[in-house]
């Protein structure tokens, strides 16, 4: 593999919005692992991470501000192996501190009882397995609107320009029931799913974020996201992005039959 290049000057970091599925992709050699890993080889390296993670959701906006922030295994019933992952990248309190600021000290505070979960690490540990690049994750307000996240997602697009690659972890449909439903057979992706695919991959190619909210509050939003946790990450994603930049998708397909793996790159 050839190292990738560090950043060229004047060019922002591009924005990831990634897919994570499984938690299992972590362990096992999937097409998704692959396509994780694929990621981080042609992009520069980035100077730190910032991660907006579905799998943080709850009443605030919150920064991981620990020196050592630790891997945590926010899931149940899977195998052993999985509870053994370690991914020890370090923290950054300065970066913490900093998008503190560019979110509006009022609007974001620091916390050191949360780490890293499986929306960041089974995603990074295939994308940088050495774990040196530092990382901060960023919650997600369970009471804000979706405007308000665009508000947020927004502020954090200066950070590119300083090499700090923001990580938005969900995924594009994500109805658990219905896909653990289908897991059982015959593994089919209906019709709502691969819709609101389409429809966030068009949006996403005209950079569009009101049509992304609008998408998010229709029919086959309601059934692609029960619940907004792995919606929201796309907002930051779309908010951070540049109007000139390129968008690219690659990562696509569906896994359970309704649960779309998409990942898509701006910039
Ligand atoms: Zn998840």
């Amino acid at each position: 593999m050839i190292a990738p290049a560090p950043p060229t000057p004047g060019t922002p970091m591009p924005v990831l919005f990634v897919g994570h599925g499984s938690p299992m992709n972590a362990i096992q050699d999937t097409p998704w692992a692959q396509g994780f890993a694929a990621l981080a080889e042609d992009i520069p390296t980035p100077s730190a991470i910032l991660a907006v993670s579905a799998h943080w959701y709850l009443d605030g906006t919150f920064l991981t501000g620990n020196t050592t922030p630790r891997t945590i295994h926010d899931f149940g019933g899977f195998p052993e192996a999985l509870y053994q992952v370690r991914y020890p990248a370090p923290g950054d309190p300065e970066l913490a501190g900093r998008v503190r600021n560019l979110l509006g000290a009022e609007r974001a505070a620091l916390r050191d009882d949360w780490g890293l979960d499986h929306g960041t690490w089974s995603v990074l540990l295939r994308m940088y397995p050495q774990a040196r690049i530092p990382v901060v994750q960023l919650s997600i307000h369970q009471r804000l609107a979706p405007r308000g996240h665009a508000a947020l997602g927004r502020a954090l697009a200066p950070l590119r320009d300083e090499g700090v690659l923001i990580f938005a972890s969900g995924n594009v449909t994500h109805n658990l029931q219905d896909a653990f439903r289908r897991a059982r057979g015959p593994l089919e992706t209906p019709d709502w799913a691969r819709r609101f695919d389409d429809r966030v991959t068009q949006a996403a190619r005209d950079r569009d974020l009101d049509r992304l909210i609008a998408l998010g509050n229709s029919d086959d939003g309601r059934l692609a996201h029960p619940t907004p946790d792995h919606f929201l990450p796309m907002v930051y994603a779309f908010a951070a992005a540049h109007p000139d930049d390129p968008v690219t998708f690659p990562i696509q397909g569906f896994e359970l039959g309704s649960l779309s793996m998409r990942a898509f790159r701006f910039g």
